[in-house]
C-alpha cells in the first residue's frame, strides 16, 4: 500500500496522476497487424533508459503520489536486464506492479516473477485458433502464448487477457473467449481497435464497437456489472456462465475525464496522454527541478479525447 502522496499531481480538472505505463523498449518479436509494420525501425538500444534511470524516475514519481506501474513495450520481456528492472521497481512502495506482455517469453520468467511484487500480468491473445492468431500476429507462437497464460494462472498470478476484436477476423470467437474465461477462471478484456498508427489504415474496415459485442453476448448470457475503480480503463461484467469479461471502449466511451495515467517511453520521454505527442524528457532532470517539470506535464494532459495519432502503438508503449 502506498502510504502518502507527498506532493500529489492533480491537474486543473481534478485528475490525480497515480498510474504509469513504462515502456522498456519499442522492439518486439511479434508483428501484430494493428500495432507494427512488417519491417519496423526500432530505436537503438543505447537510447534505452538504464535500469537505475528507470528506478530513479519511478521512485521520484512515487514521491509525487504514483501508486501503480505497468511495464510494457514493445515486448518488455525481451530486454536482457528485464529482471534487474523488475527487482528495482519491486522494491518501491507501490500498490501494484504489473506487466503487459505478448506471452512469448513468459513461462521462462514466471518463477522469477513469483518472488517479486509483479503479480498482475496482462497477456495479449487475439484468437483462440492457431491460424487466426498467426494471421494477426504474423508469428507462429500460439502454443507458447497459450502455455504462458495457463502457467501464469496455475502459479497464482492475477492474469488478464487482452483481446482486440476485429470485424470478420476474430469477432466470431467472442463466445469461445467467454467459454475460455469460465473454464480457466481468467478475465478477458475486449479492446476496441484504437485509431493509432498502423490501425488507422484498418479502422474503417475492422472496427467493432463494444456496444455491439455487449448486445451480442446479451442474446445468450446474462451480464452482471462488476464494480471497478473510477479511473479504470475497463468496465466489467460476470456472465451467467461464469466468465469474467471487461471492455476497453477507448473509442466509443473514452475515459479521458477520469484518466490518471502517464507514460514513459523507453528513451525517457514522459507523456501525458497516449494520443498526444506532447511531453517532457525526464532522463536528465535534476531532483530539484522535478516539481516544475511535472507541473508542466500536468498542463499538457488533454481533457477531451484526441481522435487519432499517427505514431505507432509500439513506439508509444501500449
Ligand atoms: N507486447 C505487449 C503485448 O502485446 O501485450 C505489450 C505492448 S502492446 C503495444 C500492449 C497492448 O496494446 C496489447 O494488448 C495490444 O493488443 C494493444 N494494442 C496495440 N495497438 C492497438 C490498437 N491500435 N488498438 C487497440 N489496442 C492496441
Ligand atoms: Fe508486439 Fe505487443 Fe505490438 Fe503485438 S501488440 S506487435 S506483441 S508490441
Amino acid at each position: 500500500m502506498n502510504i502518502k502522496p507527498i506532493k500529489p499531481l492533480i491537474d486543473s480538472y481534478g485528475r490525480r496522476i497515480r498510474k504509469l505505463r513504462v515502456s522498456l523498449l519499442d522492439a518486439c518479436n511479434f508483428r501484430c497487424v494493428y500495432c507494427m509494420p512488417l519491417d519496423p525501425v526500432f530505436m537503438d538500444s543505447s537510447r534505452w533508459l538504464r535500469p537505475q534511470e528507470i528506478e530513479r524516475v519511478c521512485s521520484a514519481l512515487v514521491d509525487f503520489g504514483l501508486e501503480q506501474i505497468r511495464l510494457t513495450g514493445g515486448e518488455p520481456t525481451l530486454r536482457d536486464d528485464f529482471r534487474d528492472i523488475v527487482l528495482r521497481l519491486s522494491s518501491l512502495p507501490l500498490d501494484k506492479l504489473g506487466l503487459t506482455t505478448n506471452g512469448w517469453n513468459l513461462t521462462k520468467e514466471l518463477d522469477f516473477l513469483s518472488d517479486t511484487n509483479c503479480r498482475h500480468i496482462n497477456i495479449s491473445l487475439d484468437s483462440l485458433t492457431k491460424e487466426i492468431f498467426t494471421r494477426i500476429t504474423r508469428r507462429d507462437y500460439f502454443d507458447k502464448v497459450l502455455d504462458s497464460i495457463l502457467s501464469a494462472k496455475r502459479l497464482g498470478f492475477h492474469v488478464k487477457i487482452n483481446t482486440v476484436l476485429m470485424k470478420g477476423i476474430n469477432d466470431h470467437e467472442i463466445f469461445d473467449f467467454i467459454r475460455f474465461s469460465a473454464e480457466h477462471e481468467v478475465e478477458i478484456r475486449f479492446l476496441e481497435l484504437m485509431s493509432i498508427g498502423q490501425a488507422n489504415g484498418y479502422k474503417d474496415k475492422l472496427f467493432v464497437p463494444a456496444s455491439d459485442i455487449i448486445q451480442m453476448i446479451s442474446t445468450r448470457e446474462e451480464l452482471t456489472g462488476e464494480e471497478s475503480e473510477c479511473d479504470s480503463t475497463s468496465f466489467n461484467f460476470k456472465t451467467s456462465s461464469g466468465a469474467s469479461i471487461g471492455f476497453i471502449a477507448s473509442e466509443t466511451l473514452p475515459f479521458c475525464g477520469n484518466c490518471s495515467r502517464w507514460r514513459l517511453s523507453a528513451d525517457g520521454f514522459l507523456r501525458a496522454c497516449l494520443m498526444s505527442e506532447n511531453g517532457i524528457y525526464i532522463r536528465d532532470v535534476e531532483p530539484e527541478d522535478y516539481k516544475a517539470k511535472l507541473n508542466e506535464l500536468l498542463m499538457m494532459k488533454p481533457y477531451r479525447k484526441i481522435e487519432r495519432i499517427e505514431q505507432d502503438m509500439y513506439k508509444i508503449g501500449g
